[in-house]
């Protein structure tokens, strides 16, 4: 299973949320509790991506600093580094990026340009139904149907 089938299964696969980096860690708090999320691509255009901001980075400077952090910025708190995956990686090596990089998200790069993010759950859920349709398959085989 590839990444371009894991963002195809995605409802809204191509989407990604976005926030500026000069927007307030308060903001972008509330984006996340609005939409259900765990994370934000930094960006200014909503393709390239300058950073990540995850709610273990809000957590991590809430526990640091207290509730000042809300007022900073989220360039302040944001990882820069960040690892990026392609259409064509398959699943499994990208569950191995995420297990060793210990994050649980993964804008998807093609050409230059941020066309999706996967999250840990997008690729267990495909890999999960996956092997459902793989079951399926083969019962249907031994039954003969
Ligand atoms: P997560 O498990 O994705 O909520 O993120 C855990 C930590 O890894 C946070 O500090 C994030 O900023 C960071 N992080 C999340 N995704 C990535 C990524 N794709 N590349 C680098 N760092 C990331």
């Amino acid at each position: 299973m590839l990444v371009k089938q894991i963002l195809a299964a995605k409802p809204g696969g191509n989407e990604v949320l976005t926030i500026a980096p000069g927007a307030t860690v308060a903001e972008a708090a509330a984006l996340l509790a609005a939409r259900r999320i765990g994370s934000l691509v930094v960006s200014e255009d909503g393709t390239t991506p300058l950073g990540i901001l995850s709610e273990r980075d809000i957590v991590r400077e809430v526990g640091r600093q207290g509730s000042v952090c809300l007022e900073r910025t989220v360039a302040e708190i944001m990882t820069r580094n960040v690892s990026t995956t392609r259409p064509d990686e398959d699943a499994d090596s990208v569950l191995r990026k995420m297990t060793e990089g210990r994050f649980r998200h993964l804008p998807v790069m093609e050409e230059g340009r941020m066309i999706g993010l996967i999250s840990i759950g997008d690729v267990v859920k495909a890999r999960i139904d996956e092997l459902a349709m793989e079951k399926q398959a083969l019962e249907g085989m031994i039954m003969g149907h």
